[in-house]
């Protein structure tokens, strides 16, 4: 009965025979014991991002606390920092999410005001400035936390050959690079990840965002076995990090991205949009910047914000939210074709001309 009705009428949405036969999947069990997702989706994430382990978990902010804990940890076992004294540091204008302890090291007034008392153990150094770095960091230092483009902080690139730099610092002071690709990572900026575009490997990875493909919270964080056990069981844990659902939504999400060639696209596409919204030429834009399909369209002041621009594009049916106050952010589906480019090119063409 059921084989029938999802074989000969699967267009049926109401076919409630169908929906209880998905629905009798198991989509929960506790991570204590096995089941068959999980370690699939781990081993095609560690195969394509290149570590030896990963640590799934739901939010983006929930793999940033992850990779604190770990990192911290690391800290004072490996390196003998004593205990309490870690420090990891951070950039100004960073964005990690927004539980108690992430925004304890935000540099935004908003994101903080009103949440306190603070986490303590970070220090914030200027965004692409390795001198910073190098200066900040003491013997009590365990890592460094960045983003390898500020996403939300107004799609800042960093100056060319950065990655390279701090990778360079954080490895000779025996240190932990870790980059939150929550946003730059799986595709979006033209590589898988945005430390393959200056050929480096950070310590700690932090996945989230695409990884749930649009339908999921899905999130990770990756490290080989020399930091990620020092972690024992018990020490971190989560409920639902790594269903076999989310397993299975992670596992879709990557395949796709692979075999629809996702990151090559997004570094063709990417290109061509950010040129042609360079030879827009408005006179309302400061600049345009960005790398693959995440792209800033900064206004100048003295227009105001970004958000009447946005408004304006929404009716058109183009989303994009301000960040920053004057930056307007791009970033397209990758799924996106050249032709839908085109077609919003247009339109913000009207946008940017008419104000
Ligand atoms: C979105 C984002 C986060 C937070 O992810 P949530 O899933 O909203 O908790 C952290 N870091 C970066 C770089 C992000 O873009």
């Amino acid at each position: 009965m059921s084989r029938s009705c999802l074989t000969t009428r699967p267009h049926l949405s109401g076919c409630a025979e169908t929906k209880r036969t998905l629905a009798r999947q198991l989509t929960l069990t506790s991570r204590a014991f096995y089941n068959d997702k999980l370690a699939l989706f781990l081993k095609l994430i560690c195969q394509v991002a290149g570590f030896e382990k990963a640590l799934p978990m739901n939010t983006g902010s929930e793999a940033v606390e992850t990779a604190i804990k770990v990192a911290r940890k690391w800290g004072y076992l490996k390196k003998n920092i004593p205990e309490n004294m870690g420090e990891i540091i951070v950039c100004y204008n960073n964005f990690h999410g927004r539980t108690v302890t992430i925004i304890s090291f935000s540099t935004e007034d908003q994101y903080r005001f009103g949440f306190g008392p603070y986490t303590p153990g970070f220090r914030a150094i200027p965004f692409g400035d390795t001198r910073a770095l190098e200066e900040a960091i003491t013997p009590n230092t365990i890592g460094f936390l960045v983003e390898p483009i500020q996403g939300e902080g107004g799609v800042i690139v960093p100056p060319g050959g950065y990655l390279k730099e701090i990778r360079e610092v954080t490895s000779r002071h025996n240190i932990l690079l870790m980059l939150d690709e929550i946003q730059t990572g799986l595709g979006r900026t033209g590589e898988m990840f945005a430390f393959q575009h200056e050929s480096i490997v950070p310590d700690i990875l932090i996945l989230g965002k695409a990884l749930g493909g649009g339908v999921y919270p899905v999130s990770a964080v990756l490290a080989d076995k020399e930091i990620m056990d020092v972690f024992n069981p018990g020490d971190h844990g989560s409920t639902f990090g790594g269903n076999p659902l989310a397993a299975a939504v992670g596992i879709a999400s990557i395949e796709v991205l692979l075999e629809e060639n996702l990151p090559q696209k997004a570094k063709e596409l990417g290109n061509y949009f950010l040129e042609e919204l360079k030879k827009l030429d408005s006179p309302y834009v400061k600049e345009v910047r960005g790398k693959g399909l995440l792209i800033g369209v900064e206004i100048k002041p003295e227009f105001g914000t970004a958000r009447p621009f946005c408004e304006k594009l929404m009716p058109l049916g183009i989303l994009c939210k301000e960040t920053h106050e004057q930056t307007i952010r791009f970033a397209p589906p990758l799924i996106i074709t050249k032709k839908e480019l085109d077609w919003a090119l247009e339109k913000i063409k009207t946008v940017l001309g008419e104000m």
